[in-house]
């Protein structure tokens, strides 16, 4: 059954809030990587390269983790407009109202979830 139209009012601001904090992760990203590109250190000391270059590659790790994260908001907002959310993409069941209040963004009910998982675990 797909949400009432007080339950997706307060799931689109769920998604809206999160969405914000992602966008926000984003920017600061793109702000540091800005102010990287744009140093000239040319006598740099080799500790602190190997300090930046671990704190860029955990940068670019949160960065790819926000933009996957936001897309699945929008495909949530596109779930909710379509009337198809709250349904498993895969099975068709209706995911429990719980699951979706813990995560929101989940298209799968947990049985097809585990698989999805067990399936990209597999891949070499
Ligand atoms: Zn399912």
């Amino acid at each position: 059954m797909p949400p009432d139209a007080v339950q997706s009012a307060r799931i689109r601001q769920q998604l809206a809030r999160r969405e914000a904090e992602l966008q926000q992760v984003l920017r600061a990203h793109t702000v540091e990587a800005a102010l990287e590109g744009g140093d000239d250190r040319s006598v740099a000391d080799f500790k602190d390269m190997a300090v930046a270059e671990v704190q860029a590659t955990v940068d670019e790790v949160q960065a790819a983790h926000a933009v996957a994260e936001l897309h699945q908001l929008q495909a949530a907002r596109g779930r909710l407009d379509d009337g198809s959310y709250g349904q498993c993409l895969d099975c068709g069941e209706a995911i429990d109202p719980r699951r979706l209040a813990a995560l929101p963004t989940t298209a799968f009910c947990p049985a097809c979830q585990q698989l999805r998982e067990q399936r990209a675990a597999r891949r070499p």
